[in-house]
């Protein structure tokens, strides 16, 4: 087992909220390791919408950009890898990956995203992130005005129709077997001309992740352009619950407005912790995070060099 040197700071997860953090504190000039396993949650996705002077880039460049900037900062090391556990280890904590290799840090950023629970039907994985889109303000601009399906039901269902239907008024509302919503929810689809499909839904036929049809179970096929759903998650790693970090009844990490969770010298920015799943979110709650991570250090460290100063009488 190898054991490397002391970062001040150890991310883990190196996409959007990581990055920017690492920006931050290489800025700070924090000796900081980034460690990623680089499935970052829109990879699917041909094009992310919606950060302010690069609407439309693809992902893959949008991560490229962000990683040559922030190597660009010599006190940030990058590792590629999956970190396993993470434990506290006297002031520090202490990080170990695949196999083996530790490294131990005064801070950690989890920054490690959530991961989306896809339902089991044929088509759904394959469109997710193309034509099975989860955000309006992510995708809606592209498909507006265009028929669309939302795959939901009861108050979800419910929630996002009236959400979607300012984008495109062309809807129906799967909610693949007998529907839940209210007889209150229901008036309302009624007046705003939205049909409602209970007929469970076998497949998503799709030609590369772009939706052709929706099959349903009694043979039918409906033609929307796309479908939004919204589908559960979970934590992408237990390295939170191992460090004693507090969740929230939602899954997410409980943290302060600058990132800090439960747990002291343990950060948390991005999808991990927030619902609003967007690009530009998380990039400021990197942000935020990797400044007050500094802000901690520089007060560790004048603690370190400054001893009481006593007033002589
Ligand atoms: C299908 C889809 C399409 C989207 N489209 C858009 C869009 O058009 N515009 C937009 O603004 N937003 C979009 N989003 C939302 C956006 O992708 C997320 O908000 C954003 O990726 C969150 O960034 P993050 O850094 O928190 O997490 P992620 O980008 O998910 O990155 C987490 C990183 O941590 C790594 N990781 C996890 N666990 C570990 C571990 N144990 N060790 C090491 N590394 C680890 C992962 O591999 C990954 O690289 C989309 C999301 C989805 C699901």
């Amino acid at each position: 087992m190898t054991v490397k040197r002391e970062y001040d700071v150890i991310i883990i997860g190196g996409s959007y909220a990581g990055l920017s953090a690492a920006l931050v504190l290489g800025r700070s000039l924090r000796h900081v390791l980034v460690i990623n396993a680089g499935q970052p949650a829109n990879r699917q996705t041909p094009h992310a919408h919606g950060f302010l002077t690069r609407d439309g880039e693809t992902p893959a460049v949008l991560s490229a950009i962000a990683y040559e900037q922030v190597s660009h900062y010599p006190t940030v090391q990058f590792w590629t890898d999956t970190v396993v556990t993470a434990v506290r280890s006297g002031p520090a904590f202490s990080v170990t990956i695949g196999g083996g290799v530790q490294f131990q840090a005064h801070k950690l950023l989890l920054a490690t995203g959530v991961y989306d629970i896809l339902p089991d039907l044929p088509g759904f994985a394959e469109c997710w992130g193309r034509s099975v889109l989860h955000c309006p303000y992510c995708h809606g601009y592209e498909v507006h005005g265009q028929p669309l399906g939302i795959l939901a039901n009861g108050d979800v269902g419910y929630e996002m129709v009236t959400l979607i239907q300012h984008w495109s008024n062309l809807l129906t509302l799967y909610t693949n077997g007998p529907s839940t919503l209210t007889e209150q929810q229901q008036q309302v689809l009624t007046q705003l001309e939205i049909s409602v499909v209970e007929t469970p839904v076998a497949a998503i036929e799709h030609k590369a992740g772009m939706l052709t049809a929706l099959l349903l179970d009694d043979g039918r096929r409906m033609r929307p352009t796309a479908i939004f759903a919204r589908v559960p998650f979970r934590q992408s790693t237990t390295i939170a619950t191992q460090l004693g970090c507090s969740l929230m009844e939602n899954g997410l990490i409980e943290v302060t407005e600058f990132g800090e969770t439960t747990v002291p010298g343990v950060f948390a920015a991005g999808d991990a912790m927030t619902l609003f799943r967007q690009v530009a979110i998380a990039v400021a709650s990197g942000t935020k995070a990797g400044a007050w991570m500094n802000k901690e250090l520089i007060a560790d460290d004048l603690h370190r060099k400054t001893r009481p100063v006593t007033t002589e009488v």
